[in-house]
Parts: C-alpha cells; structure tokens; sequence
C-alpha cells in the first residue's frame, strides 16, 4: 500500500485555522477595530450590512501601513506586535497573534486600503480566498479601510451555521461595546446600512457609558453610577458602580484590564459580595470596572476568542476591589430608607447623632398671668418635662414588648444610640393600626401607601444583624441549659468546630469538651427557643464548613444567619398588636431593612394611588 499522509493546500489549512478566530461577523468587527484601536487611531468609522454578512468595514485615522506591510498583513503569523516569546508578557496592545488578517481573507473577500501620513500615495490589495487579486497604488487618506465582504462566501456550513440577523448584530454590539467602553478617547460612527446607530464623540469613561447605553435612559445611567477609585502598588482600579436599586436580572458588567476587555467570575464575586445583604439575590448590579496592572503580572490568554485573563496577585486585587466599592457604597450611604405615615409626629431623622441636641431653652416667668387672675394655672404638659421625660428613658434599657427579645441588647445596629432608636420606636408608634395577614404578613399603613412586612424575613433580619454583632463584639448572653446535651463528631468536624468555637461561645453557645471528639452543650443562646440544640450546632457547622471553601463568603455572616433562621419568627405564628410594632420597630432600626440577609425582599408597598385605582 502506497503512503497515505500528505499535507493539505494552504488554502484548505487557512480555512481550518480561521475557525478559530473567524466564528462570525462579530469576530471580524472585534480583530478589525482592534487593529484601528492599536494602529492609535482617534477615530474609526464601523459600517455593517447585513447584519455583517455582505459587509462589515472599518475605516480609522491610524497610522496606516507601507506598501510591503500591506501585503505582509495577511501572511499568518505576520505581525508589527511582538518579536519574540518574552514580548507576550509585556503586552500593551490588543493583536499579538498575527492571525486574523489571514483568518479573514481565507473566508471572506477583503478589500484593503492604507496609507501611512508620510507617503505620498496609498495601496491598495484585494484579496478573497488566500488569494490576491489585486495590489495597486491608490489615492487615499492617511490612515486605513478594510472591508471584508460576503463573509463564508467558500465554506458554505459556515454560512449557514450563522444564526438569525438579530442574533448576529447583538453579537456585533457586544464586541462594539466591549472596545467603546474602554477606549472613550476615540471617537465611533458606526453605521448598520444606512442607519448611524452609534456617533460617539471622544470622551471620559463616564460619558461613554451613558451614550453607549442611555440612549433613551441616559438620566437613568447619569443617576445610578458612583465612582470608585483606588491605587495601590499592585493595581489601579477605577470605574463605575450602579446602586443597588438599579439592581436587575440581567445587569450590564464590565471588567477591563489595561484596556482590554476581561471576564472575570472571581471578582465578579468580589463585587456581589460589596453589594452584600443589599439587592436580591436574584439580581446583580450594574458595573463597568477598570483594572490597570503590570503587565508582566497577568497572562492574557493565548487562545483568540477566550477573555478570561489570570492575575499574578489575584486575591490581594479580589480584597482590594471589594473594599473599593464597599467604601462607594457607604460614602454614598445607599441605604434606601420609606417614609411612615406620621401625620402630626415630629419628623426626627433616624441616622443623625442627637446625642448633643439639648431641650429648647425658653425665657418665660411661669408665674405670669395673661388673664390677670390667680385661677390660672399653667398645663402640666410643658418641653420641659417631655424632655425630662426623655432622658429618664435613655439611662434605663427599653422595655420590650416581645419576650423573645426581653434580654436582647438592645444596640441591634451599633450605628443607633439608645436615644436615636427610642426615637424611631416613638415616631412609628403613632403610625397608623398594624394588621396580621394569614399570621405570615404584617400591614401597616405609611405615608405612600400599604406597607406588607413578612414577619418571618423581618425577624431574620434583625436577629441577624444582633448575632453577627454579637460575634463581632463577643457580648451575647447565654441561657445555661438544666440537662446538657451532648454532641458528637467526626475527627474532621471536630478539626472544624475548633476553629468557629469562640464565634459559637460569642453567640452564646458554651461547651465542655469531653474528649474523643465529643462536646457537653452546657449554655445555649437565649434566643434558641425550642429548636433542638444539637441539630441546630450541625447545621451551623455544616453551613461553615461549606462557605469556608469559598473565599467570597463570611463565616461569621453564615452563623449568624443559621443562627437567624433558626430562631426567627415562623410563618403561621399569631402576633399581638405590640408584637407587630415592635418587630416593625426594629426592623427599621436595621441599616439594611428591605432585604433579608439571603438577599429576599422583607417587604413591599401597595402605593396608594394604585390602590385608588382599583376603585
Ligand atoms: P495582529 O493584530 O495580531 O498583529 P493581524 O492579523 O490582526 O495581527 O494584523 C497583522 C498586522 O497588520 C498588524 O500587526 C499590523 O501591523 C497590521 N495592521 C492591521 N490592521 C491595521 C490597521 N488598521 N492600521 C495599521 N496597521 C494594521
Ligand atoms: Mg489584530
């Protein structure tokens, strides 16, 4: 039998290899625009038609190429970029490959047109198939254009493999704005047929953004984005963050580093976890976010469509960019707040310190008379005792009205004063009748409509907020236990338990150790209720073990949500009058009142003008 391996024509090889690069018009729009952008063009001009198939052409200000580049250009393998291996990791521009032009032009008709500003005259090169066809002087202007026409016109599965023009052109846009957002110093046209979809002048990032998106909305992107800033030796980190209510489904995220676009799943978790306990689970905010590193400190995939990029310090940059937009959340204090109905009541603001407000001082003689008898005598009611009053009250601790919180301490959140909270519990009381529904919801009336509270979300919350504190400042009260329970572990749970013990004993929780793994559970915290104990300090440590895989995750926060869960007011229990205001009371003394700890709405409002409607 005679040999049967032999190499395949170059144009069968090209046409396997561009596969690679080349998987749709949007592929060519990316590489085309790239190379604009590396050529430091200041200005491109995109033109698709089709949805990219007959047409996709990129027109830029750069500077162009000679004659011999511009046949050089399509050779694969051929590029201005890089020189050698080492070169790739000191990168500062987008191509390095030398692929895409021959990529394209072994699947598509391509056209192009270049001239450098010190030449004289252009050329000119067609080129369709790996094939050239043509290659002339031209005039043109300094800069260049290549136009890449009826794309797969020779690989017809290709062709048909593509989807929808709907599908195609949101591809297009994605990869559009992949390289707007990053490059806002560079001006866009980008017209789709006759339509100018895009004209984006030179700008800052900001401003981009809201032009690439806020076509119609821009008020909305205008109001929604807080800046955040940090530099340190690793990394720069700037960009934008949209507060958690403009939280969505489907939110626009971009991460980009040294003017790249990346996707990035570890600190996209970073930032989820700044938004912490602020926006639903389900949703996630919006964010466009700009890394600046040492090059030599990341490794940009080699692969030509994959964007994910390692970084040499990873974690201390997942730390850093957390806190960089924790910090922009707080400084904005986005913390969304409802206004109660208290027709009548005195409108304290419930976040600012009152510590220094002293009672109004009047200058009055209390003996005169107005009406010049001595009957006259004056009301009892006056500042001076409600003040008096006042005060009494902020050196004894509040008295309250649910038992389960009888020996609570009452600093849920460590930002309210004894005072501000009695305040907010002294506004709320004079709002309007609470009502249970189905023992599940509480209703209550406020200033834009019907408020409805889910008792059990509710008292998670604020057991939360008390537990994670009480761990953070180790001052919960234990209740001792008559016959203590004892539990039982594994040599490798036991290792575990080990090391959340003093968050255990901070929440109440204390233990004897019995040796061979076993502990006595001698005190338990007096919020438990009847849940069983030993069951109860499985599931906390079950919960732990798992999150404390995850570097994104809070031990502490775990516990205390376990602990919360646990210990919550259930669905189906019937609550007193006092019981509801009081659990309302508390609730809105958490910063964080809207959302259970697991990200679940707590509560919603029927606004009234809705409601009138329905009439
Ligand atoms: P890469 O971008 O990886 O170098 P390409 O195949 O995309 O590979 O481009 C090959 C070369 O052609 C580039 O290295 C560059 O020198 C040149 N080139 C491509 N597009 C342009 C452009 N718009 N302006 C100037 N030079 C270009
Ligand atoms: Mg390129």
């Amino acid at each position: 039998m005679s040999d049967i391996i032999h190499l395949l024509p170059d144009s069968v090889a090209n046409q396997i290899a561009a596969g690679e690069v080349i998987q749709r018009p949007a592929s060519v729009l990316k590489e085309l625009v790239e190379n604009s952008i590396d050529a430091g063009a200041t200005f491109i001009q995109i033109v698709i038609k089709d949805a990219g198939r007959t047409l996709i052409q990129v027109i830029d200000n750069g500077k162009g190429m000679s004659e011999t580049d511009a046949r050089m250009a399509f050779e694969r393998h051929a590029t201005s970029k890089i020189k050698n291996a080492d070169d790739l990791f000191s990168l500062r521009t987008m191509g390095f490959r030398g692929e895409a032009l021959a990529s394209m032009a072994a699947v598509a008709q391509m056209e192009l047109r270049t001239r450098r500003a010190e030449d004289e005259l252009g050329v000119l090169v067609e080129i369709a198939g790996t094939r050239v066809f043509k290659q002339e002087s031209v005039q043109c202007d300094p800069g260049t254009s290549f136009q890449v026409k009826n794309l797969f016109f020779n690989v017809p599965a290709r062709r048909r493999f593509l989807k929808s023009d709907n599908v195609e052109k949101s591809h297009i846009l994605n990869e559009f704005y992949r390289i707007a957002l990053v490059n806002s110093g560079v001006s866009f046209s980008f017209f789709d047929g006759d339509d100018e979809i895009f004209n984006l002048p030179a700008s800052n990032n900001k401003v981009r953004i809201e032009n690439v998106f806020g076509k119609n909305t821009k008020k909305r992107w205008q109001q929604q984005l807080l800046t955040i800033e940090t530099t340190t030796n690793l990394v720069s980190i700037h960009g934008y963050v949209g507060k958690p209510e403009y939280a969505q489904k489907s939110a626009t995220q971009y991460f980009f580093v040294n003017g790249r676009y990346m996707r990035h799943p570890y600190f996209h978790k970073a930032v989820l976890l700044a938004y912490n306990q602020m926006i639903q689970a389900s949703e996630s905010p919006n964010y466009f976010i700009y890394f600046e590193v040492d090059p030599q400190t990341i490794d940009i995939n080699i692969h030509p469509t994959k964007t994910e990029i390692k970084f040499e310090n990873e974690q201390a940059i997942w730390s850093i960019l957390s806190a960089a937009i924790k910090e922009s959340l707080g400084k904005f204090n986005i913390v969304p707040s409802i206004d109660f109905d208290q027709e009548g009541a005195i409108d304290i603001p419930t976040t600012i310190a009152v510590e220094n407000v002293r009672p109004p001082q009047t200058n009055f003689n209390p003996n005169y008379n107005p009406f010049g008898t001595t009957n006259y005598k004056r009301p009892v009611l006056d500042w001076e005792n409600l003040y008096g009053d006042f005060e009494k009250k902020e050196q004894q601790p509040i008295e309250s009205s649910i038992d389960w919180e009888s020996n609570a301490d009452l600093a849920v959140t460590p930002s309210f004063s004894q005072q501000e909270q009695q305040q907010v519990i002294d506004n709320l009381e004079t709002c309007a009748e609470n009502f249970q529904y189905k023992n599940r919801y509480i209703l209550t009336g406020v200033k834009s409509g019907l408020l409805m509270i889910d008792q059990h979300r509710a008292h998670t919350r604020i057991l939360f907020d008390l537990f994670l504190n009480q761990i953070e400042n180790s001052r919960a009260v234990s209740q001792q236990v008559l016959f203590p329970e004892l539990l039982e572990l594994s040599a490798e749970d036991d290792l575990f338990f080990e090391q959340i013990l003093p968050d255990l004993e901070s929440l109440g929780f204390l233990t004897e150790a019995m040796g061979n793994h076993a502990y006595s559970v001698k005190g338990v915290s007096s919020y438990v209720g009847n849940a069983n104990v030993i069951d109860l300090l499985l599931n906390m440590l079950d919960k732990a073990k798992t999150t404390a895989e995850d570097p994104a995750a809070s031990i502490h926060e775990v516990l205390a949500l376990s602990l919360a869960e646990a210990s919550s007011l259930k669905i189906g229990q019937r609550l007193s009058t006092e019981e509801m205001s009081d659990l309302i009371d508390r609730l809105f003394a958490c910063a964080n009142h809207n959302f259970s700890p697991d990200g679940k709405k707590i509560m919603t409002i029927f606004a009234t003008d809705e409601l009138e409607k329905r009439f």
